[in-house]
């Protein structure tokens, strides 16, 4: 059985996914996992299809030191226990630089190249790369492919692209970047395979998860987003500000005297949901208290997603669908309504049976705007083009 492995590597957690490849190339999920608590109490968790649980193991700090050990545990315990020899790995990358617009097959040229943009993400970046860095260390004939979180808003125009700041840094790479382009890229897939009319049309997809943005489809392409630069403009988010008055940070330093590190700190760990409500940064748990700070957040979450949809539909000229994604995006009738509603203007109607019931398609029939309800699968899109990588790569 060929098998692909997907990775996805953050600063204190591996999570990864096996795929079975058929011999028409279709793609089936055998098992997902993660070590978590990389560095103080790591363990593997490893959970079939069917959410059997097929490992559950504790290690020590001084075991799983760092994101390569985890991914040695990992690696591991799929050989000896399920005699996994997966034929190429997907990694998720979050930043693909000004150029890279699709996924690549990565030697250490291109690990080279990609560590040139961990200064672009420093919190993201590095941990994505490390397991492509161990992986080309000690099992350098595995095939290994990047996907980028960047790449699918690579074809923005310069208005969409720039920031109004002098020329040469625009060169320097200070550019409007967006991110969560993996999963836009496989909702536009599915949204043209569900209703193809409405993927030919203007549409905005809002991928609601702990970060948070949204993207302008314009016939199955993005042209405009909501994050930017770095993974902290637009939608409040979880733990990040969203758009935010940059004199509010000369503020926080020149005035408040707060360090780099702090303001880090500050607008990646301890602002958004958690930030406004001073309880959480989950929105489960936000709808679930009774506290008015809770509904306050929610509140905002809401408004400030409303008034950016109205800015991408601005970008779009109009409006013909929009797909709410990702956990919150999924989950939330509460939230799906919020956004609906506030959108109303624009002719959007929801069906509040079939939102509760987080149906598909959730607008009413005098809707002016389809409104669906997508789950996204970006291990599912980066295990597809790690296969097509792989093809194209054997053909070679
Ligand atoms: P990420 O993958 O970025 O960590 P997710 O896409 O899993 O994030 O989204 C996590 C968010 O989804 C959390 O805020 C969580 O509370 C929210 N969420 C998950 N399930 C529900 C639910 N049933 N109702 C409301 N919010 C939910």
């Amino acid at each position: 059985m060929d098998s692909i492995l997907v990775i996805n590597a953050g600063s204190s957690s591996v999570k990864f996914q096996l795929f079975e490849i058929a011999q028409n190339r279709e793609l089936t999920l055998l098992m997902k996992g993660q070590v978590g608590g990389i560095g103080t109490q790591a363990r593997l968790s490893v959970h079939s299809r069917d959410n059997t649980v097929l490992a559950d193991q504790a290690f020590s700090r001084h075991e799983v030191p760092d994101v390569s050990a985890a991914l040695n545990r990992a690696g591991a315990w799929l050989r000896d226990r399920h005699n996994v020899h997966p034929v190429a790995v997907g990694h998720r990358v979050v930043h693909g630089g000004p150029d890279h617009d699709r996924p690549v097959v990565v030697d250490r040229s291109v690990v080279a190249e990609l560590e040139r943009y961990i200064p672009l993400a420093p919190l993201h970046q590095p941990h994505n790369l490390a397991p492509i860095r161990s992986l080309l260390d000690n099992q350098p004939h595995i095939v290994q492919v990047a996907c980028f979180d960047s790449a699918f808003h690579r074809g923005h125009g310069p208005l969409a692209d720039h920031y109004a700041i002098p020329e040469h840094f625009y060169a320097e790479g200070v550019r409007r970047y967006g991110f969560h382009g993996i999963s836009y890229e496989y909702i536009a897939e599915r949204l043209n395979r569900m209703a193809p009319e409405v993927a030919q049309g203007r549409v905005i997809v809002a991928h609601l998860g702990s970060g948070a943005s949204m993207c302008a489809l314009l016939n199955g392409r993005s042209i405009e987003t909501t994050m930017g630069f770095s993974v902290l403009d637009g939608l409040p988010m979880g733990t990040r500000p969203g758009q935010l008055d940059p004199g509010v940070l000369l503020y926080l330093m020149l005035q408040k005297k707060l360090e780099p590190a702090a303001v880090e700190e500050l607008l990646y760990h301890e602002s958004g949901l958690k930030g406004l409500s001073g309880i959480t940064n989950d929105m489960q748990e936000l709808e679930a208290s009774r506290d008015t700070r809770a509904s306050f957040a929610i509140d905002y979450f809401v408004y400030r997603a409303a008034l950016h949809a109205g800015m991408l539909t601005a970008a779009l000229g109009g409006l013909d669908a929009f797909v709410f994604t990702a956990g919150i995006g999924e989950n939330s009738p509460t939230v799906r309504a919020g956004i609906a509603e506030r959108l109303g203007w624009l002719g959007i109607s929801l069906d509040r049976a079939q939102n509760d019931a987080r149906a598909q398609l959730i607008s009413s029939p005098q809707s002016r705007v389809a409104v669906y309800v997508i789950p996204t699968d970006e291990e599912l899109m980066i295990a597809r083009h790690t296969v097509q990588l792989l093809a194209a790569n054997t053909r070679a």
